[in-house]
């Protein structure tokens, strides 16, 4: 079907056509319908939910253009190209364009040539941009990763808050605002300042049931890195979250070194450096990137197969957020975290030395405590990360560490007393490594020279290794049983909590660190399916991909993604009309690229 007969199909016909899916998503169907119908809403789906489509689709419904207000340049591009992929007559207007492509673009707008315009919010907020809407026909407004209206996010933008003028110029054109973010406090920000008040609001579960969650206990992060990748995921793109650019630098080397396509990315480097890296993330495949915070936002490459934090992100929300950047297409993927004692006391001062209010202090400790629960947990945990976000989960979930290797506690209570009771004899100013040697009885310089070998709880745990006094120290500290003189040497101190544990009164249970072993056969390459024939055929498809994509100047996933991919390895259709029926093959595409692809499954 020609475009531009598109207003007025049905939704699902311009699914199956378009986008050559075959059914909505959850919660898709409503949320368009409603948009269709001129009403506003707020979206709130998880990454990898497909919020795209649900503005998408009304926008080629509705007569007139929808415009799209984005935050991210990079993304703008990636999302116009998809669309052109599909045929559909989409364009983006921000500050990378000259002025003569712009001005051609707004012609369009104006003429009524556009389906989809994607614009930044800057450019939005232009009188001449806003002259440029009156003379338009407008499908709707959605205003995409809308959290960044809050002033409280690191995502803050303040350009958004002026969005309101969206309402009051245009009161008749629905609205739509769409986030990833599960926290409470900004989707009623996001209401407030985009006046959304009376918006209906769609909000679907935030699990990633395709991703597995493992948190492993430090001991070489390189290596374990290292092993994490290559047993698992060798050749696939992935992301690895530092806390400090240096050991971005360092880590990015380490992994290129050890034959990994490796780039590192943080604020600290060159813009143009910074880009290219991101372009060749996007656009080849099987490269990681080595990365602090500064990466991801606005990523949407749908085939990253890991994240892997080696340090400790601040909070729940972070960790979520940043591993979700994993598994878009819905194919498994894994969200991998080492971290240690070290790590804990690193955070634990971090927060009690910054120059925060009181006020502010006391929700960073509960965040941080939030997230040391989720680290130390010998539960499911992705019914305490949900539960976190407000959601339960009835049954524990099958496809995270905990779950798949069920955890051991033991009875600390004793350990626990001779630990405390070590602090408080060497004088609550010793960190974990001298009080480990004191508690195993050596007789370092150190601890003679304090006197600390004539204490009577010198040598009383022998019974431990260091390695298990680190993991009890750990735990004392995650359970705010310990605290960190940040005033003196950063050594351990009692708290409140530590007291009944010392008189008796209190059970104390530990988590038994889990041994680390290898967990499957090193992989070559990335593995989709066990059967050899149908791993044999993705191959070659993914290979004609590449091909086209490099013809193209396009990321291979531009072209068709591997679930599409993999289905035609599966399904092997012969004929055209059989390909059709693959998801993630619409009209267009067909059109394009449906002879290759036939004639290489033929002859596979
Ligand atoms: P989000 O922006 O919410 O992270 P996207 O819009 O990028 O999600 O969609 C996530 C993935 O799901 C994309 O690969 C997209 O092509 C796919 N997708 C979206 N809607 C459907 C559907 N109805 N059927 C099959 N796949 C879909
Ligand atoms: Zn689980």
């Amino acid at each position: 079907m020609p475009l531009n007969t598109l207003e007025n199909s049905s939704p699902l016909a311009i699914l199956n056509k378009i986008f050559g899916y075959d059914n909505f998503l959850n919660g898709q169907e409503d949320i368009i319908d409603h948009l269709v119908a001129g009403d506003d809403a707020l979206v709130l789906l998880p990454t990898g939910g497909g919020k795209s489509l649900c503005y998408q689709i009304p926008a080629l419904v509705r007569p007139g253009v929808g415009i799209v207000i984005s935050p991210l340049i990079a993304l703008m591009q990636d999302q116009v190209d998809a669309l052109k992929q599909l045929g559909v007559r989409a364009e983006f207007l921000n500050s990378t364009l000259n002025f003569q492509q712009a001005q051609k673009i707004e012609r369009e707008l104006v003429q009524g040539e556009l389906d989809i315009l994607y614009v930044a919010p800057e450019r939005l907020l232009t009188p001449r941009f806003q002259e440029l809407l009156q003379e338009s026909e407008l499908a709707l407004f959605a205003i995409d990763e809308a959290h960044c209206v809050s002033q409280w996010g690191h995502d803050f933008r303040p350009e958004y808050i002026q969005l309101t003028i969206l309402h009051e110029q245009f009161p008749h054109i629905p609205r739509v605002a769409l986030t990833a973010t599960a926290d409470e406090t900004t989707q009623k920000e996001i209401r407030i300042k985009l006046g959304l008040l009376e918006a209906r609001q769609f909000a679907f579960s935030f699990d990633r049931p395709n991703i597995r969650y493992r948190v492993v206990v430090k001991n070489n992060p390189k290596s374990q890195l290292l092993d994490f990748i290559r047993w698992e995921h060798s050749d696939e793109a992935g992301i690895v979250y530092c806390l400090s650019r240096k050991k971005v630098e360092e880590t990015a080397i380490w992994l290129t070194e050890n034959g990994f396509e490796a780039l590192p990315y943080h604020a600290g480097l060159d813009a143009s450096v910074r880009q290219a890296n991101q372009q060749r993330f996007i656009k080849e495949e099987g490269i990681i990137v080595v990365a602090t915070v500064a990466f991801g936002m606005g990523i949407d490459k749908p085939d990253v197969r890991f994240v892997a934090h080696i340090d400790l992100p601040k909070s729940i929300e972070g960790y979520y957020q940043e591993t979700g950047r994993a598994g878009r297409d819905g194919l498994r993927a894994d969200a991998w975290m080492t971290y240690s004692l070290a790590d804990v006391v690193l955070l634990r001062k971090f927060l009690e030395s910054s120059e925060a209010s009181e006020q502010h202090k006391l929700v960073e400790r509960r965040k941080l405590d939030a997230l040391l629960g989720f680290c130390e947990t010998v539960s499911c945990r992705r019914q305490v990360m949900l539960g976190y976000f407000g959601e339960e989960l009835s049954e524990p979930c099958g496809n995270c560490d905990t779950c798949l290797d069920v955890v051991d506690t033991w009875d600390g209570t004793v350990v626990a007393q001779k630990a405390l009771s070590c602090v408080y004899r060497t004088g609550q100013i010793f960190g974990a490594s001298y009080l480990i040697n004191v508690l195993r009885g050596l007789d370092h310089t150190r601890i003679i020279r304090n006197g600390h070998d004539e204490l009577s709880t010198f040598g009383i745990g022998e019974e431990l290794s260091a390695n298990e006094w680190k993991s009890v120290f750990r735990q004392l500290i995650a359970a705010d049983m310990l605290n960190i003189d940040i005033a003196g040497y950063g050594g351990f101190r009692l708290t409140e909590k530590s007291r009944p544990v010392l008189k008796g009164e209190k059970q104390v249970l530990f988590r038994r660190d889990p041994v680390t072993r290898k967990l499957r056969k090193p992989k070559k390459q990335a593995e989709v399916s066990e059967n050899p024939d149908i791993q044999r055929i993705w191959q070659r498809l993914r290979e004609l991909r590449r091909d086209i994509a490099g013809e193209q100047n396009q990321a291979p996933y531009m072209i068709f993604h591997d679930k599409t991919l993999l289905q035609m390895a599966e399904v092997k259709p012969q004929t055209l009309e059989e390909l059709s029926a693959i998801s993630g093959v619409g009209d267009k595409k067909l059109e394009r690229y449906g002879e290759r692809f036939l004639s290489e499954l033929k002859s596979a």
